[in-house]
């Protein structure tokens, strides 16, 4: 497989086990024009384009994501995921803004969002290992990485333990586990003690992109906060390597599930094959496919988006001919804040109290009798 040289210096610089330290892999991030320019070859003319777009959108890849691309493919998934692309400064669409999700305008503290009744977002830093070039909240990379203060935590965790509605509470970022270990353990504790908390869940998508940082301790810090969820971010069936297998591993074995969020991205994952190879890896790593995200309208995002009934004929493809622990809901998130909309195939055309006619998966009709039951006696 071509590589090149910038990617095999990278890999010959590790000495014997650092390649499998996280902060080794964290104190190696590629970024920056130099590193940039010999990734991708770019003549004098480009770097001037290169040089603008990574001053508007920051770019850093760890070098084990590095190492699973395919340098050869000039469409390689793997590589359009982390490799500054000029369209993000170019190409838009009509309609996308920085922060469609309006999430700034629900922000009682800054950093938590509250726009559901029942649970809050904690956006603990801006930092992450590798940072997608698909985010929906580019809009933070504009700040120099870091996390947020002690004190910062502690007004999100005041506001959290004075609103008696509030049951859950979504630890995220940036990726929340680039953080100091012994902070986010202080920061779930606060969380935890809170009466009202029933369950803390964590968006991190380090299993995929530094899956070395799941290391024995973190789990088992994570683990005395149990009930604690992980929702990672696999978006193609490459991402599922044997490091990120035993990532997932070691959070499940300390009793930590882990469940999926894959974002539909136009060049990179949608397609039928793709997407039934990379919910059935997941489910193989028990990894549970929970939402497929059509792409938010996001500045600087819009070369990745698909019509949106790309993905319900996807979800009409998938329906029935894998198990349904491998399927998960297609949703869309609405703009201005309006919440989660799911999208599935209809599979009811006619329904009154007689009967409801369905089509099957596979084309059929079939009538299912006296739809209200005992509820519609005749
Ligand atoms: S890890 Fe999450 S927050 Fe960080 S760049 Fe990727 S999608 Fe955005």
């Amino acid at each position: 497989m071509y590589q090149p040289d910038l990617v095999k210096e990278i890999f010959s610089s590790a000495l014997p086990g650092e390649w499998s330290r996280w902060q080794w892999q964290f104190s190696h991030r590629i970024r920056g024009l130099k590193a940039l320019s010999e990734l991708l070859q770019l003549s004098p003319s480009e770097i001037g384009t290169y040089r603008d777009l990574i001053s508007e959108y920051r770019y850093a890849v760890t070098p084990y994501y590095l190492s699973l691309i395919d340098w050869s493919d000039p469409n390689d998934p793997i590589k359009r995921q982390c490799i500054p692309d000029p369209r993000e400064i170019t190409f838009s669409l009509p309609g996308s803004e920085i922060d469609p999700l309006a999430e700034q305008t629900h922000m009682p503290v800054p950093g938590l969002i509250h726009r559901y009744p029942d649970r809050v977002l904690a956006m603990v830093t801006n930092t992450c290992a590798t940072y997608c070039r698909h985010c929906n909240r580019k809009r933070t990379w504009k700040n120099p990485e870091a996390g947020n203060t002690r004190e910062a935590l502690g007004r999100m965790v005041n506001y959290v333990a004075s609103n008696p509605h509030i049951r859950e509470v979504i630890v995220s970022g940036g990726d929340p586990l680039i953080m100091s270990l012994g902070l986010l353990d202080e920061f779930l504790g606060s969380l935890e003690a809170i009466p009202h908390v029933e369950v803390l869940r964590i968006g991190t998508r380090v299993p995929v992109v530094l899956p070395m940082r799941i290391t024995d301790d973190l789990c088992q810090m994570l683990a005395r906060h149990r009930p604690l969820w992980v929702n990672t971010h696999f978006n193609h069936p490459r991402e599922i390597t044997p490091e990120s297998t035993q990532a997932c591993e070691r959070l499940l074995k300390v009793g930590i599930p882990v469940s999926n969020q894959t974002v539909l991205l136009k060049g990179v994952n949608d397609s039928l094959d793709v997407m039934r190879d990379l919910f059935c890896g997941l489910e193989r790593i028990m990894v549970r496919p929970y939402y497929l995200f059509q792409c938010d309208a996001v500045k600087g995002t819009d070369h990745f988006r698909t019509d949106i009934r790309r993905g319900i004929e996807i979800m009409e493809g998938l329906w029935c001919k894998i198990g349904g622990l491998c399927i998960p809901n297609f949703v869309v998130d609405l703009p201005m804040g309006g919440g989660k909309a799911p999208m599935m195939p209809s599979y009811l055309l006619a329904v009154d109290r007689n009967e409801a006619i369905f089509r099957t998966y596979d084309g059929c009709i079939i009538r299912y009798p006296c739809p209200g039951g005992a509820d519609n006696p005749p």
